[in-house]
């Protein structure tokens, strides 16, 4: 079975979120299942770099008005084709925006480009490889499905990881997508008079998937579903809900690189050299009470307005707290303000820093996700690996992978970690009280961190799920 997966980021080589991490670990995790799996990328200048100099595989004399190549290369252990398109993609800043930090104004060119690429290679194939269906991830690669319904016809999956983010364009961008006038359509890339290019994908899938049961639920909701619920509903039949897992070599506390020290679940003592190592960097002072962090994008959607407007209760329930994170400027003051108001109990980094990303789950006691809504979560998974007790909000994926430490689940010893309602301040700070509880109990704290480092948050089942819809779908949707 042969994949072409089509995203706009990948780890290692681009990543601004948990897209990466997910398209980045599947091909291996799918490997297992048979299934080979070649992602087209765009051909930003980090990734340019990563390749080096290689011959390409197809020339395309105009793609959305410039000369591009496909580019076939292993990179870290990933098959990838890579679209060397220079006037869409070589420019500094990120994958979506410019050094200052605005999006690109065509980045409707930039995706509909990569989705087209996309369409000819399901088409035509490279270097003899054609696949037998498209997996596209998020709005960047959303026509993908588009083209291919009215091109070459081969079936394709839709993946959402936010439904947040849609790629919403005015209408005028219709006539140069290359698509037939009956596309602007309700039933096509019509999106409220504009043209969407997640509602695209939604509507010409085969079948759609997002990446938790309970975010699958969820956006078929008017709170959840952003304005795509009715599309959401007319495919319920098509929709599956598969929950990520996480590259375990890449996180793993027995051998991570980026630890002070290693441990497992049977020398967890040796966290606190991690715990000393996180305090030192964000000069916090050493303490009897916990050390809480929050790993995240500063933003509304993952509640960090709630918790920044709680801090100072929850440094008066004797906890410390370590954050990482960069997004809403007003967010970032708010932490920073916090911070000098707790000098030493309190810490601050504002930025991205992977590698004190997983020093901060080795090293801090739980880790805090109150999101408003979360279609996966991939940080609470590593905490779990980590022994670093998640506290999250009852939402989406973390409702799916977290489990409450009730009285009941402490005393079954399942407990893997403590949910609170999402969106309320007042819920967060109560759950923190019973965080602090338990971290009174040694034996219960303990139980819990190595309850959730026995949690299977592999790829390997998830795989499996994919492997099977993959297989189903190519089967029915063979044009
Ligand atoms: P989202 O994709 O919505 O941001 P996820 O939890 O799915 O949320 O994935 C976030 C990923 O980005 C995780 O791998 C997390 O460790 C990482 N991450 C987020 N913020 C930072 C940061 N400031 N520094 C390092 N890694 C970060």
């Amino acid at each position: 079975m042969k994949v072409l997966a089509v995203a706009s980021e990948i780890y290692p080589l681009v990543k601004t979120g948990g897209l990466a991490d997910v398209v980045g670990a599947l091909p291996a995790a799918l490997a297992g299942e048979g299934v080979d799996v070649r992602t087209m990328l765009p051909g930003y200048p980090a990734v340019m770099k990563a390749v080096g100099r290689k011959k390409p595989a197809v020339r395309i004399e105009d793609l959305f008005g410039g000369k591009v190549s496909i580019v076939a290369a292993t990179v870290e252990e990933l098959d990838l084709l890579i679209l060397d398109a220079p006037h869409l993609y070589r420019r500094d800043g990120g994958p979506y925006a410019d050094a200052a930090g605005s999006d690109h104004a065509d980045n409707w060119r930039r995706f509909a480009a990569l989705a087209r690429a996309a369409a000819m290679v399901a088409e035509n194939g490279v270097g003899g490889w054609r696949p037998d269906l498209v997996h596209a991830h998020d709005w960047q690669a959303a026509l993908t499905p588009a083209y291919l319904r009215h091109g070459p016809g081969a079936p394709s999956v839709m993946t959402i990881h936010n439904l947040a983010f849609q790629g919403r364009f005015d209408a005028a961008v219709f006539s140069e997508l290359g698509l037939p006038d009956e596309a602007m359509h309700v039933d096509g890339v019509e999106y409220y008079g504009g043209v969407g290019f997640l509602k695209a994908g939604l509507h010409y899938a085969n079948a759609i998937t997002t990446v938790s049961p309970t975010y699958a639920q969820e956006i078929r909701t008017p709170d959840f579903g952003m304005g795509l619920d009715g599309l959401v509903n007319r495919r319920a039949a098509d929709l599956t809900g598969i929950v990520n897992g996480i590259d375990i070599d890449v996180w793993n506390p027995a051998t991570d690189p980026h630890l002070a020290a290693t441990y497992s679940a049977a020398s967890l003592k040796a966290r606190s050299r991690n715990r000393a190592a996180v305090e030192a960097r964000l000069a916090i002072e050493p303490s009897e009470g916990p050390l809480l962090c929050v790993v995240s994008r500063l933003t509304w959607q993952k509640g960090m307005d709630l918790l920044a407007d709680r801090i100072d209760e929850l440094v008066g329930l004797g906890a410390r707290l370590a954050v990482l994170g960069s997004g809403d400027t007003a967010l970032e003051g708010a932490l920073l303000a916090a911070a000098s108001r707790h000098r030493g109990r309190v810490g601050v980094v504002i930025g991205y820093d992977e590698k004190l990303s997983h020093l901060m789950q080795g090293g801090c006691d739980a880790i805090l996700i109150p999101s408003r809504f979360e279609p996966c979560g991939l940080t609470q998974l590593y905490g779990l690996r980590y022994g670093c007790v998640p506290v999250v909000a009852r939402t989406g994926g973390l409702a799916d992978t977290v489990i409450d430490a009730n009285e009941a689940a402490i005393s079954a010893g399942v407990a893997t970690g403590f949910q609170h309602e999402p969106g309320s301040a007042d819920a967060l700070i109560r759950a923190l009280e019973r965080v602090m509880r338990a971290w009174r109990s040694p034996h219960v704290w303990s139980a819990m961190q190595k309850q959730g480092m026995r949690a299977d948050v592999s790829w390997a089942r998830s795989a499996r799920a994919y492997a099977e819809l993959f297989r189903t779908i190519a089967e029915k949707g063979r044009p």
